[in-house]
C-alpha cells in the first residue's frame, strides 16, 4: 500500500534499515515491536492531525518552499501572532498525549528554527558556510516532516575529566577521519530519547569545550540510518495491555544511547567543525533558547493539567474532598498548573523582536523560571498523587481483565466509581487518549 497520510509516510521512513538494539538483539521491525509500536502509533496519529480538517490549520503554515501545509514548529516568528501560533501547535500534540512525551520532535525543530533564524549571526572563518548549511538542512527537515532529537552529553565515565583525557580516546564522540566527502566519527553520546523511531539525530558538545577538545568540538546531523549507527535502548516500559497500562503502552518515549562506530557524515551535515566556540556561540543563540523552552513550557502544562486532574478525580471518587489537607493538595496542583499559564502568558506578552534577526522571541526570563519550577513541581505533584490516591493504588486489580472473570463481580463492588465515565462499551475509558 502506498502511503498517502503524514503518519504512513513517517512509518515508511522507519524502514531504513537503522541498527536499533534492544536487550542484546537487534530489532529487525521498529515500527511493528512490541516495544515500539504504541509509541509509533501515537507519534503518526499526531502527524495526521496535520491534515484532519478539524487541526489542520492550527498544526500547520504554508511552506514558503513546496507551497505545502508544513508543522508549526518550523515557523520562524515575525510577531507575536506567529509566536501565539506556535503555542497552539504545540499544545494540540501535548495535551493529546497528557505532556507525557517530551521528543515529539518540536524541541528539536525548534531549535533548528532558531539557528536557522539567526544563521549569519555567527561570524569568522571557521564559520563559514554555517549559513548556507543550516538553512538548507531547515528547508529539507520543514518540508520533508522529519522527527528528531538531540544526542548531547558525554558518556558518564569520568566526569571530572574531559574527552581528550580520558583513558579510552574512543570513548567520546570524536572525528577520526576525514577527507574532501565528510568526516568519520566514532563514540558514544547519551541520551537521545525517541532516537529508535525518529528520523534524524543533532550531535554536539552540550558543555563547553576546550581548545584541547577539538575532535570532540563538532555539530552535525545524522539520519538514524547511517551505517555505522548505533542505537542502544535502555528497557522498555511499554506494554500491549493497553486497558491495565493505558500511559505507558502509548507513551513509552524510548531512551537510547548512541555509539558511533566509523560512522560517516557528509560535509553538507557537518554545521561545525573543529570549533568549540562556535557551538558554545549556538548553544547559548537567544531564538534557538526561546523557542525551544517556549515549547517546553507548553508541554510542562499540560502534564500537570494531566496530574491535577487525576487527583481531583481520584479524591472525588474515594470520597475525601472534605478533609483540608486534601483541598489544600489539590489546591497546590491548581496554583501549579496556573503558576506556570501566568508565566508562558508573560513571556508571550513581552515578546519582542531579537535587535539582530528580527525574529519574535518569547521573554526568556519567565521561561527559565517555569522550567526551573517544572522540575521541582512535577515530582512534588506526582506525590501528591500517591499521597491522595493511598493504598487504592494497592488494592487495584492486577488487570483490568480480571473484571470480567470468576472475581469479577465481587472485585467489582470495591471499586469506587469515578465521577467520569471509566469504561465505555469498547471497554476504553472516555478521556481522549487513554
Ligand atoms: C529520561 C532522560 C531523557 C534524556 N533525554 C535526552 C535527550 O533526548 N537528548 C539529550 O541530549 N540528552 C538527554 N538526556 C540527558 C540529560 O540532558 C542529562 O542526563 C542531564 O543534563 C544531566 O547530565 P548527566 O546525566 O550527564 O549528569 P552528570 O553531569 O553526570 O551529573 C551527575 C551528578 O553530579 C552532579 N554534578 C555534575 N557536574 C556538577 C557540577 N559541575 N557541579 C555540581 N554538581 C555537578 C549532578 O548534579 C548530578 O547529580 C536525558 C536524560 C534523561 C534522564
Amino acid at each position: 500500500m502506498n502511503p498517502t497520510t503524514p503518519g504512513q509516510h513517517y512509518r515508511t521512513r522507519l524502514n531504513d534499515a537503522r541498527t536499533v538494539w534492544l536487550a542484546g538483539e537487534r530489532i529487525a521491525d521498529v515500527p511493528g515491536h512490541p516495544a515500539f509500536k504504541g509509541t509509533v502509533d501515537t507519534v503518526s496519529s499526531l502527524l495526521d492531525l496535520q491534515e484532519k480538517p478539524d487541526t489542520r490549520d492550527d498544526l500547520t503554515f504554508v511552506s514558503p518552499g513546496s507551497g505545502k501545509p508544513v508543522n508549526a514548529a518550523f515557523l520562524a516568528p515575525f510577531g507575536k501572532e506567529d509566536i501565539l501560533r506556535r503555542h497552539t501547535a504545540f499544545r494540540i500534540w501535548s495535551d493529546a498525549t497528557f505532556g507525557m512525551m517530551s521528543r515529539l520532535s518540536e524541541y528539536s525543530r525548534s531549535l533548528l528554527t532558531g539557528w536557522y533564524a539567526s544563521r549569519h549571526r555567527l561570524g569568522g572563518d571557521a564559520r563559514k558556510g554555517f549559513a548556507d548549511k543550516i538553512a538548507r538542512y531547515y528547508e529539507q527537515s520543514r518540508d520533508g516532516d522529519w522527527l528528531s532529537t538531540t544526542a548531547l552529553h558525554d558518556p558518564q565515565i569520568d566526569r571530572s575529566k574531559g574527552p581528550s583525557e580520558a583513558g579510552d580516546p574512543d570513548a567520546y564522540l570524536r572525528v577520526v577521519k576525514q577527507n574532501r566527502e565528510g568526516i568519520w566519527v566514532r563514540g558514544a553520546k547519551m541520551i537521545a530519547t525517541a532516537a529508535p523511531y525518529v528520523d534524524e539525530i543533532f550531535v554536539f558538545p552540550f558543555h563547553r569545550r576546550s581548545s584541547a577538545d577539538l575532535a570532540y568540538s563538532t555539530m552535525f546531523a545524522v539520519p538514524v540510518g547511517t551505517p555505522g549507527l548505533h542505537v542502544v535502548c535502555r528497557e522498555s516500559f511499554a506494554s500491549d495491555r493497553h486497558e491495565d497500562y493505558p500511559l505507558s503502552a502509548k507513551y513509552d518515549e524510548m531512551d537510547a544511547v548512541i555509539i558511533f562506530d566509523d560512522a560517516f557524515v557528509p560535509w553538507e551535515r557537518v554545521f561545525i567543525h573543529d570549533d568549540p566556540d562556535a557551538i558554545w556561540q549556538l548553544r547559548q543563540d537567544p531564538a534557538a533558547v526561546a523557542l525551544s523552552q517556549h515549547q517546553t513550557v507548553v508541554r510542562l502544562i499540560s502534564k500537570l493539567k494531566f496530574v491535577a486532574a487525576v487527583a481531583n478525580e481520584i479524591s472525588t471518587a474515594i470520597g475525601v474532598t472534605h478533609h483540608l489537607h486534601v483541598q489544600e493538595k489539590l489546591g497546590e496542583l491548581l496554583v501549579q498548573v496556573e503558576t506556570i499559564k501566568a508565566l508562558l502568558a508573560v513571556s508571550e506578552e513581552l515578546a519582542e523582536p531579537d535587535g539582530e534577526t528580527g525574529v519574535w522571541l518569547p521573554a526568556i526570563d519567565p521561561l527559565t523560571t517555569a522550567r526551573n519550577l517544572g522540575s521541582r513541581y512535577y515530582p512534588r505533584a506526582t506525590g501528591i498523587l500517591r499521597h491522595l490516591a493511598a493504598g487504592g493504588l494497592m488494592q487495584t486489580p492486577a488487570t483490568v481483565a480480571e473484571l470480567d472473570g470468576p472475581i469479577g463481580p465481587l472485585v467489582q463492588n470495591i471499586i469506587a466509581v469515578p465521577t467520569f465515565p471509566h469504561r465505555s462499551a469498547s471497554g476504553c475509558s472516555s478521556w481522549p487518549g487513554i
